[in-house]
């Protein structure tokens, strides 16, 4: 078997379990892509080849008829932007899919060096119904030991943000990248970037979080949450305070508050706070002069 057959082997499991998760029963496939994929020799480079085709992934309005949909490539991976065009689930679909999410994700051993690592999977928290949701990198030594995310300083200075736009922490809901800890063997204390390989095991189980609660808006809160949302590289401080979209869904992306906490510098706080002021008036939520006024020199 060819690696890249291999890979998109592996994605489409991943995928179609992503799909049952959320209560899909049925796809759509054409009965070429059946054929490719029961041939794996039969792979071609040259344009036109016949490249898999799997329905459903974003569910096309006619995903699930008989009839395949007329796209390039289905399948949603991660980094890509693909709007999600899935039918909401209704309210008891909805939480009984996100509890199945969160029970296979409590039980991911995909990373064994995290999984023997961690202390707890720290799944996410909040509302399953947030119109906002933060998403950070992972979780810190404290986040691992409460199995809640942003917890520690930088999760308090977080809540702060959140209650200064006039919101409680359970009117959102706060996710990372990662579910587990990165592991730093050696070290008693500290944290350490993601690796590409962690995020890009781990990164499902977020896209299927956004994929159910569908909010109206998304922050991004520093480098990595975008570069595990959108596979960009760029740096935040270019890319800050511009709105992206993210499956359709707008992204805005900000400094981590833990930079905030290294940078006490009144400007970067007042930066960060314009980015949830495009927030908040993108949600069409009340904006109070005073609050238009917060980190304004005087
Ligand atoms: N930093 C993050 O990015 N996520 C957490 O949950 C805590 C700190």
């Amino acid at each position: 078997m060819s690696d890249a057959y291999g890979q998109l082997l592996d994605a489409t499991i991943q995928h179609l379990e992503d799909l049952k998760s959320r209560g899909a029963r049925h796809v759509a496939i054409a009965p070429e892509t059946l054929r490719a994929l029961a041939q794996p020799g039969s792979q071609k480079s040259e344009a036109g080849s016949q490249k898999p085709e799997l329905a459903g992934g974003n569910f096309p309005p006619n995903a699930l008829s008989r009839k395949p949909p007329e796209q390039k490539s289905l399948l949603a991976l991660p980094g890509e932007t693909v709007p999600s065009e899935t039918p909401p689930l209704d309210p008891a679909a909805k939480s009984a899919a996100f509890a199945a999410l969160r029970e296979r994700a409590l039980a991911c051993v995909k990373c064994p060096h995290l999984a023997s690592s961690r202390k707890t999977v720290v799944f996410g928290v909040g509302s399953i119904d947030a119109q906002l949701m933060f998403v950070g990198e992972a979780p810190g030594a404290d986040e691992d030991e409460q199995g809640e995310p942003f917890v520690g300083r930088a999760g308090q200075l977080l809540t702060k943000i959140i209650e200064t736009m006039g919101l409680q922490r359970g009117d959102v809901y706060i996710g990372n990248i990662l579910k587990c800890r990165p592991d730093t063997p050696g070290q008693s204390a500290g944290n350490r970037k993601p690796t590409p390989d962690e995020m890009a095991t781990c990164i499902p189980y977020l896209h299927e979080q956004i994929d159910l609660i569908r909010p109206k808006a998304l922050v991004a809160l520093g480098a990595t949450a975008v570069e595990g949302l959108l596979g960009k590289t760029i740096g935040i401080t270019k890319l800050r305070g511009t709105w992206k979209t993210y499956r359709g869904i707008p992204l805005m992306p900000t400094y981590h508050p833990a930079y905030l906490l290294r940078n006490q510098a009144m400007s970067e706080k007042r930066k960060v706070w314009e980015d949830m002021l495009a927030v908040m008036e993108k949600l069409g939520m009340p904006v109070s002069q005073k609050q238009r006024n917060y980190f304004l020199k005087a």
